[in-house]
C-alpha cells in the first residue's frame, strides 16, 4: 500500500557469521540489575527491585561506529550491557519457557545523559530525555544462541581509551535473563525482534569527544565505539 510519507527505516542489527540481518521491534532496558551499580547510584539493592524503561529502535548504532556527543548535556556516561534478542514473544511467559524465546545475544551500550536523568529523577518525571536520545544505543552484531548457547556467567567489561572502567560478571545479575523475559512479559506483549538491555555492572562514568569505548561480553561479542 502507498504511504502518505516515506516509510520510516526499519532498524536492523547484523548477525554474526550470517548474511541476513535482525529486524528490531522494541528496545527494553533493565535498571539497577547489578547490586554494585545500584549502590554506586545511591540505592539499596536489598530494598529496591530492578525495573524497566525503554529506548527507541532508531536510537541504535549498529556494530562498531560513532557516538556523536549529544546536545543539552555535560555528563554523558557509558553503561555496558548484555543485550538479549528475541525470536518469539508473548504475554505471561513462564521462566522455564523464556530461553526458548531468545534468538541470540549481543553487547550494547546504554548511553545516558546522566545530568538530565538525575534532574528527571529529582522531579519525579520520565527518563526519556536522559536515556532515549539519538545514537544512545550502540550495539554489536547478534551472536545466535544456536552457536554460543545461553551465557549465564563470564566477564562483562568496558574499556575507555584502553583503561578498564567497568568489570563485572553476568553471574552478578540480580534478575537473570529468563526472569527478565518472564517479568517483562507480565507488563508488555513481547514480540520477535525485541531487544532487552539487561543492566550494567558498576564502574559507569563520563565520556568525552575523542574517547574510544571498547565493550565486551566474553564469548558473546565485542564492540568499539568512538565518541565524536
Ligand atoms: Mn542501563
Amino acid at each position: 500500500m502507498e504511504t502518505v510519507i516515506a516509510r520510516p527505516a526499519q532498524a536492523l542489527l547484523p548477525v554474526t557469521d550470517c548474511d541476513e540481518v535482525f529486524p528490531v521491534h522494541r528496545i527494553y532496558c533493565v535498571g539497577r540489575n547489578y547490586a554494585a551499580h545500584a549502590v554506586e547510584m545511591g540505592h539499596d539493592p536489598d530494598r529496591e527491585a530492578p525495573f524497566f524503561f525503554q529506548k527507541n529502535p532508531d536510537n541504535l548504532v549498529p556494530g562498531d561506529g560513532e557516538f556523536p556527543y549529544p546536545d543539552r548535556s555535560t555528563d554523558v556516561q557509558h553503561e555496558v550491557e548484555l543485550v538479549v534478542a528475541l525470536q518469539h514473544g508473548g504475554n505471561n511467559i513462564a521462566v522455564g519457557q523464556a530461553l526458548a524465546c531468545v534468538f541470540g545475544y549481543a553487547v550494547g551500550l546504554d548511553m545516558t545523559r546522566r545530568d538530565l536523568q538525575a534532574e528527571m529523577k529529582r522531579q519525579g518525571r520520565p527518563w526519556e530525555i536522559g536515556k532515549a536520545f539519538e545514537h544512545s544505543a550502540p550495539c554489536s552484531a547478534i551472536a545466535p544462541a544456536s552457536s554460543i548457547g545461553h551465557p549465564q556467567q563470564g566477564p562483562i567489561t568496558l574499556e575507555k581509551n584502553g583503561e578498564l572502567c567497568q568489570a563485572g560478571d553476568l553471574a552478578q545479575m540480580i534478575w537473570k535473563v529468563p526472569e527478565i523475559i518472564s517479568e517483562l512479559s507480565n507488563y508488555f506483549c513481547l514480540q520477535a525482534g525485541d531487544l532487552i538491555f539487561t543492566g550494567t555492572p558498576a564502574g559507569v562514568g563520563p565520556v568525552s569527544r575523542g574517547d574510544t569505548l571498547t565493550a565486551a561480553v566474553a564469548g558473546v561479542a565485542a564492540l568499539s565505539v568512538t565518541v565524536t
